[in-house]
């Protein structure tokens, strides 16, 4: 299914005829953005934002009003449309740091997005069919519940403090591995996607959960976080 949903991604890609996914210009593929749209959206250089433990944090784009107006609409209004577009920000940022590191991840891959909210079923289902794409574009195994909330959380949109948000996440991710992932596998590479990264909480609590996840530490695991854009907090309402 994976290797299927790899194979029509590849063939769009191919029918929409080398156009940059922002403004329809001709473009060279492998890249996906002209240079201009790069700066528009703030495609961001490929080196990480952050460490959080010991896992890097990559964030493709600067959260400004371009990336706004493509993110919010999908996000709030299921305007599905925009998820090609916006999985093409997340592929070009990839393989721009893969062209610069190509030894940097390791596989096998995993990609493994922040799951739905318990108490809450509205709360990011724009993400998986995002995730999945850019999981067919690299070949990496989609895996949609390596996580799952363990109890139930406020939104961390509504919290204003930064505290407030380590103290909502800590604890309240687990994972089953290797439940669910194709097979026990020595070094994975567990890929964390997230739209939006403000304090790190949530993806920090990710990779806990899988430090704690005793099989995860016995085959010398890692993780690495991967969001679309960065929010700092001060930039909320
Ligand atoms: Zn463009």
């Amino acid at each position: 299914m994976i290797v299927l949903s790899g194979v029509v991604e590849k063939l769009k890609r191919s029918l929409q005829n080398e156009m940059c996914s922002g403004c329809g210009v001709a473009l060279k593929p492998p890249a996906l953005y002209c240079p201009p749209c790069t700066q528009r959206f703030g495609i961001r250089k490929p080196e990480p934002l952050c460490i959080l433990g010991e896992s890097p944090v990559y964030t493709a784009c600067q959260f400004n009003l371009p990336l706004k107006k493509w993110l919010y609409p999908y996000k709030f209004e299921h305007q599905t449309h925009y998820k090609g577009p916006l999985a093409d920000l997340w592929i070009q940022y990839w393989q721009s740091l893969l062209e610069k590191q190509p030894t940097l991840i390791k596989p096998p891959v995993y990609v493994v997005p922040i799951p739905p909210r318990q108490n809450n079923p509205h709360h990011r289902p724009h993400l998986g069919p995002l995730a999945k794409t850019f999981a067919a574009m690299f070949g990496y195994p989609y895996v949609p519940h390596g996580l799952d909330w363990q109890r139930e959380t406020e939104a961390q949109h509504t919290l204003a403090h930064k505290r407030q948000r380590w103290q909502n996440m800590a604890g309240s991710l687990a994972t089953g591995y290797p439940a669910g992932f194709k097979q026990d596998e020595f070094s994975p590479t567990i890929l964390l996607l997230d739209d939006i990264k403000t304090t790190g909480a949530t993806l920090f609590e990710a990779t806990q959960a899988f430090q704690r996840n005793q099989r995860f530490q016995e085959t010398g695991g890692k993780c690495v976080g991967l969001t679309l854009c960065h929010l700092p907090l001060a930039f909320h309402k």
